[in-house]
């Protein structure tokens, strides 16, 4: 599913003393399949522009193209709903969201939602728990009983389960330790490969940028500054020092290797090393 996002301008509190331009007039494009990465420093506009794209604040101007759904300053409910099915979204700290009993009910709550019969909801529910490891007898526990990392992959299970074609993750790793750190992120790369989803992360970390997404798209003061392959962009020590944004550690030791006269080559993901 092609996402547009064409002239958005999103402005807050429009025609008060408070008015606040957010986004200014900004135009890219989302293909299927593909993992992109939204950086920018704080206020650049990455939290308005992933709100515009799954419905939840509609444009002052522009218009946000989703498969054949239009998102436009007028956009009826009806065809928000559309949209929320083809686009989900995990929030920040998505555990605080967790609410049954059970951790099966938990992650059945959006497929029953949708319109899902109970066995067709529990169905989808089984697969991406167990997807994500989750032992079948562990289905009937409380998901408070289980540490931070484990509740939010409950929680991100949850989104999952909605199999949306698009899925936006807000700073998905915040307040996790290493490990779980590592298989969040291994998650959603998994799903982006196996399932052919589009991801699109909002995160600080360039490190997790480097390693995980195809695309950047480097956003300052409600523009879009700069977007292509994750490589181009993630190099450019100068380009990121100027938005405040961390040089990832590779990138750093390569760079500091070439002033050494020593030529490192990364080894792109998934390739063997001879
Ligand atoms: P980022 O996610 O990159 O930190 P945001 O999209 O949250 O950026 O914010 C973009 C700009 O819009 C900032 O200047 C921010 O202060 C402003 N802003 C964000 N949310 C609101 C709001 N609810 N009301 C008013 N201004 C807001």
């Amino acid at each position: 599913m092609n996402i547009t996002v064409d002239g958005l301008t999103s402005i807050y509190h429009a025609g008060t003393p408070f008015e606040h331009i957010a986004l200014d007039h900004l135009t890219t494009t989302f293909e299927p399949g593909k993992y992109y990465a939204i950086i920018g420093r704080t206020g650049s506009g990455k939290s308005t522009l992933i709100q515009h794209l799954n419905g939840l604040i509609l444009p002052t101007e522009g218009e946000v193209q989703v498969g054949d759904l239009t998102l436009g300053k007028k956009t009826k409910q009806r065809i928000i709903h559309q949209v929320k099915k083809h686009v989900g979204m995990v929030f920040q700290f998505p555990e605080h969201q967790l609410f049954d009993e059970t951790i099966l009910k938990d992650v059945m709550f959006g497929p029953l939602n949708m319109g899902f019969t109970e066995a067709e909801a529990q169905a989808r529910a089984e697969k991406y728990l167990s997807l994500l490891g989750v032992p079948e007898r562990a289905f009937g526990r409380s998901p408070f009983d289980l540490s931070g990392g484990q509740m939010r992959k409950i929680a991100i299970a949850g989104i999952l389960a909605m199999e949306p074609e698009v899925l936006i993750v807000d700073e998905p790793t915040a307040g996790l330790d290493p490990k779980s750190h590592i298989e969040v992120m291994e998650l959603f790369k998994r799903i982006q490969q196996e399932f052919d989803i589009t991801i699109i992360l909002v995160t600080h970390d360039m490190n997790d940028v480097f390693e995980y997404a195809d695309e950047v798209k480097l956003l300052a003061a409600g523009g879009l500054i700069r977007e292509g392959p994750t490589e181009d962009i993630l190099t450019d020590e100068l380009l990121l020092t100027d938005h405040h944004l961390e040089i990832p550690d590779i990138v750093k030791l390569t760079h500091d290797l070439e002033r050494k006269g020593i030529v490192f080559e990364t080894v792109p993901r998934n390739t063997e090393a001879f």
